[in-house]
């Protein structure tokens, strides 16, 4: 037995109905989802710039580049947005944008890398 997105009532019939009935459904849709796509929106939209500069950046093919930061601030870059972080064995720390990542030297520069599919 499994239980409607919505209202959380048991659902009886097939196993991939996710919910009880026709008023939860179009609650999901026209008032979750609304809702959902307002908030994050605005960071999305911030993400996919910062993806679209690195990209400008980068080219179709470079593997990795190094460059002065200021050239990612004269597009405008947000450094506070990323898609994830991490460190390697040396304790560099890289900040992900979806498929890229860069990682901030001291002198100023960037080195940004291309991420394996
Ligand atoms: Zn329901």
């Amino acid at each position: 037995m499994h239980t409607c997105r919505i209202c959380k009532k048991p659902i009886s019939g097939r196993s991939d109905k996710q919910y009880c009935s026709a008023k939860c459904r179009s609650y999901y849709h026209n008032t979750l989802k609304k809702v959902t796509l307002n908030a994050t929106a605005a960071v999305d939209a911030i993400l996919h710039r910062n993806r679209s500069i690195l990209l400008e950046v980068m080219g179709k093919n470079a593997h990795q580049k190094t460059i002065p930061q200021s050239v990612l601030e004269k597009k405008k870059f947000s450094f506070n947005y990323c898609t994830g972080i991490y460190e390697n064995a040396k304790g560099k720390r890289y900040y992900n944008v979806y498929d890229f990542a860069y990682m901030k030297f001291s002198d100023g520069r960037l080195l940004i890398i291309r991420r394996q599919a």
